[in-house]
C-alpha cells in the first residue's frame, strides 16, 4: 500500500499562516486583519471588461505566455513607469498571480540541489516553492527593526551552489521600501556571484515613503532579473490571480518551459480585464496612493492610541507591531487570542523566520475606515491579553 499524505520536505511549511487565520478569523466572526486582502473591489470599468469578455470572448486557452493584448500592457506598464523596454513577445509571461510566477520560476529554473538565497523575514511560499522545485533554502537575515540588506548580512548566507537571490520590495511584511544603496548592495551581490535575481514587486505602487525602483531599470541585473507583479494589491483584485513575469528571453523560456505544465494559461477573459487595468489613466493611481495612505495613517495612529508601537510602513498595506516589549514571547498563540478573544486577527511573523522564533505581529490596512475603526475599538481591550 503506498504511503499517503504530504511529502516530507513539504512537512515543515504545514497550512499557510494565511489560511489559517483567516479560517481561526471566520470562525470566531473577527475582523480579519491577517491575510491581506481588501474588503473592497477593483475599478468597475476593470471588472465591466473581464465581464464582457465572460460574455463576448475570449473564453478559451489564451496562448501560454498569455494574451498579447495583456502581454503589450505589461511591456506598456514598464515603458510607462520606469522607462524600461521590454519586449511583449519574448520577455513576458502571464501567470496564476506573482504565487505561480515563483513557482513558476523556480521550476524551470533550478537543478536539485541548487540553492536560493532567502532574506528573513521572506512571504511564505518562498521557501515552500523552492523545496518543490528540489532546490535548497539559504537564508539572508537583516535586523529588526530596520530590516536593512546590507552585504555583509547577503555574504553570509551565500555558498558556491547559490544559484539565485530573492528581493521583495517594498517588502511585506516589513513595509521596508529598498532605497538606492541597497539596491547598490544587491545589484554588485548578484554580479559577483553571479545569481539570478528574482525581484517580487507585487506592491510596487503601494509607495508612501521613497520611490521603487525595478530591478529592471538597472542594466546590470536586466538579464539577469525575473521580475514578479500582478493586478491583485494595485487594482483590489486578489482573488483573480493573475500575475506575471519578465524577464530575459533565456529565462523567460526556462519560465514557460514549466508554466506550460504547471497551468499552460490563466484564466483569458481575466486577462483582457487585466490589460484594461493596466492601462488606467493615472488619476486611478493618485487616487489609489491616497486612500491608502490615509488607511496608513488611520490603522497606526489608531494603533499607538491604544498604547502600540507600530511601525509607519514606508510602502506595502502592513503594519508591524513588536510584542516583545509587551512582554509576549509568543506571537503566534497571541494572535490567536486576539482572534479568539477580542475579535481581530492579525498574522504571527515567526511563520517567516527560519527558527520560527516570535516575531513582530502584521495588521493589514487595506480594510474601510469603519472597519479599521472597529478594529481599534476592539483591540483597546489589549491589556487584559498582557501578562
Ligand atoms: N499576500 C497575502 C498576504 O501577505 C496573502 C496571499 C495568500 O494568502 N496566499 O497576506
Amino acid at each position: 500500500m503506498p504511503r499517503r499524505g504530504l511529502r516530507q520536505s513539504l512537512r515543515p511549511y504545514g497550512r499557510s499562516i494565511f489560511s489559517e487565520m483567516s479560517l481561526l478569523s471566520a470562525k470566531h466572526d473577527a475582523i480579519n486583519l491577517g491575510q491581506g486582502f481588501p474588503d473592497f473591489d477593483g475599478p468597475e470599468e476593470v471588472r465591466a471588461a473581464a465581464a464582457a469578455a465572460i460574455h463576448h470572448g475570449p473564453n478559451q486557452y489564451s496562448p501560454l505566455a498569455g494574451l498579447p493584448e495583456l502581454r503589450h500592457a505589461i511591456a506598456g506598464w514598464y515603458a510607462r513607469w520606469y522607462d524600461v523596454a521590454v519586449d511583449a513577445d519574448h520577455e513576458v509571461t502571464v501567470t496564476n498571480g506573482c504565487t505561480g510566477a515563483i513557482g513558476d520560476a523556480m521550476l524551470g529554473v533550478l537543478e536539485p540541489g541548487d540553492e536560493v538565497l532567502l532574506i528573513e523575514p521572506w512571504y511564505d511560499s518562498y521557501p515552500a516553492s523552492v523545496v518543490m522545485a528540489g532546490g535548497v533554502c539559504r537564508y539572508a537575515k537583516p535586523t529588526s527593526p530596520d530590516y536593512r540588506v546590507d552585504r555583509r548580512t547577503l555574504e553570509a548566507g551565500v555558498t558556491p551552489k547559490t544559484r539565485m537571490l530573492m528581493v521583495n520590495s517594498p517588502h511585506n511584511p516589513t513595509g521596508r521600501v529598498y532605497d538606492e544603496s541597497e539596491w547598490n548592495v544587491i545589484e554588485s551581490f548578484c554580479v559577483d556571484h553571479d545569481l539570478i535575481l528574482f525581484s517580487d514587486e507585487v506592491y510596487e505602487t503601494l509607495v508612501f515613503e521613497g520611490t521603487h525602483r525595478s530591478a529592471l531599470s538597472r542594466p546590470r541585473l536586466r538579464d539577469r532579473s525575473i521580475v514578479a507583479s500582478s493586478v491583485g494589491k494595485t487594482f483590489s483584485l486578489t482573488g483573480w490571480k493573475i500575475g506575471w513575469t519578465v524577464a530575459s528571453p533565456p529565462l523567460t523560456e526556462a519560465i514557460q518551459g514549466a508554466h506550460q505544465f504547471t497551468s499552460f494559461c490563466v484564466a483569458t477573459p481575466l486577462q483582457v480585464g487585466a490589460a484594461a487595468a493596466l492601462k488606467l489613466p493615472d488619476s486611478y493611481f493618485e487616487g489609489f496612493l491616497r486612500g491608502y495612505r490615509s488607511r496608513r495613517e488611520q490603522l497606526v495612529r489608531g494603533l499607538r492610541s491604544i498604547g502600540l508601537t507600530p511601525i509607519l510602513p514606508q510602502g506595502t498595506y502592513f503594519t508591524l507591531v513588536d510584542l516583545a516589549p509587551l512582554g509576549i514571547d509568543d506571537d503566534r498563540v497571541f494572535c490567536e487570542r486576539l482572534t479568539r478573544e477580542l475579535g481581530v486577527a492579525a498574522i504571527p511573523t515567526s511563520a517567516f523566520h527560519e527558527d520560527g522564533r516570535s516575531g513582530p505581529i502584521r495588521f493589514a490596512f487595506c480594510k474601510q475606515p469603519e472597519v479599521l475603526d472597529q478594529a481599534i475599538e476592539r483591540l483597546s481591550k489589549i491589556d487584559q491579553l498582557l501578562p
